[in-house]
């Protein structure tokens, strides 16, 4: 099968077919998106090397629970043990030995088939068109903020980074009512969000006044600086950025300001389902490029550019 696989270099190659083992399901992918944390991978994070791709879509071709079969499904990306103490304790997304697909240890989804196991799978609804239900991966880590942080319709909350993520919480945190800007430094991407009726700012323009919670989405090593300088005392950051490259930062506000720093990850799927089945969030103006498997290195090329969006690929001949 054509997979585009990691190997301190990015390359399309041809791959053994996966073999699915008790208790996995054998997926034919129809869609991939291609996620900021692609480009870190390629970039240098995590050492990976394999097949990259963890946002999804597609039908089960083989498993053990027939009630999969043929359905088209988005699969939980963590590959989970669970026996460890912290499987136990119902932090599967944490367990010990996890893989993760395309990110650790587990060839993920840039390529024409992959294995999940079936604990993973969610079947999406006919209403749900494929282009939508590649987003569900990036839409719950968006929910994942409001499974964490109690945002109040009276809270002041700034979301940094008009990139994808950013345009995702920004549509999550809207639904709560608070009082909410989207920052970036891009009007093109800003405007998305502004025609649903978000406010929008310039993050030049972003002035002095501090917000009760600010979600860092701008997948830069200055992001959490910048997040500490807009958040009043005792209020809150969450951090949804990984990025390859560190940098040195002064916590002493942190301390000063007693702010509460919570770093946030993958959520709740049947949650992001249900959203995009409910219309509550639209996923469809961030959709920047589609390209086949084929021309899969030109993906990764435009998706590398600033103005790009989500990009994604589709599997057919
Ligand atoms: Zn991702
Ligand atoms: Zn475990």
């Amino acid at each position: 099968m054509k997979a585009l696989y990691f190997d301190n270099k990015l390359k399309l190659l041809d791959r053994p077919k996966p073999e699915r083992g008790r208790g996995e399901a054998l997926i034919r992918v129809l869609m991939a998106g291609i996620c900021n944390t692609d480009m870190e991978i390629v970039k240098g994070y995590r050492g990976f090397k394999g097949i990259l791709g963890h946002e999804f879509v597609g039908v089960v071709e083989a498993c053990d629970n027939h009630k999969f079969l043929g359905k088209r499904v988005v699969g939980e990306i963590n590959c989970v043990c669970g026996k460890c103490s912290f499987c136990i304790k119902g932090l599967k997304n944490h367990c010990k030995d996890r893989r993760v697909l395309g990110i650790l240890n587990h060839n993920g989804a840039f390529a024409e088939y992959l294995v999940l196991p079936e604990d993973n799978l969610h079947i999406i609804p006919d209403k749900v068109p494929n282009e939508e239900a590649v987003f569900v991966e990036p839409l719950a880590a968006g929910f994942q903020v409001t499974e964490q942080v109690h945002i109040m319709p009276s809270n002041r909350v700034i979301v940094l980074g008009d990139g994808k993520l950013g345009l995702l919480v920004a549509q999550v945190l809207a639904l709560t009512n608070c009082d909410l800007i989207l920052a970036g430094n891009h009007p093109s991407k800003l405007s998305i969000v502004k025609s649903m009726g978000i406010n929008t700012r310039l993050i030049d323009d972003l002035g002095e006044r501090k917000a009760d919670v600010v979600i860092d989405c701008a997948g830069t090593p200055e992001g959490l600086e910048m997040a500490i300088g807009l958040t009043r005392p005792r209020g809150t950051i969450v951090l949804k950025s990984t990025v390859a490259e560190n940098r040195e930062l002064d916590l002493t506000p942190l301390v000063v300001n007693e702010i509460t720093l919570i770093g946030s990850r993958c959520g709740h799927f049947p949650s992001a389902i249900r959203a995009l089945e409910r219309g509550l969030i639209d996923v469809t103006p961030l959709v920047s490029g589609m390209y086949s498997i084929n021309n899969g290195i030109n993906a990764f090329e435009e998706a590398a550019k600033k103005e790009a969006l989500k990009i994604l690929l589709t599997m057919d001949q």
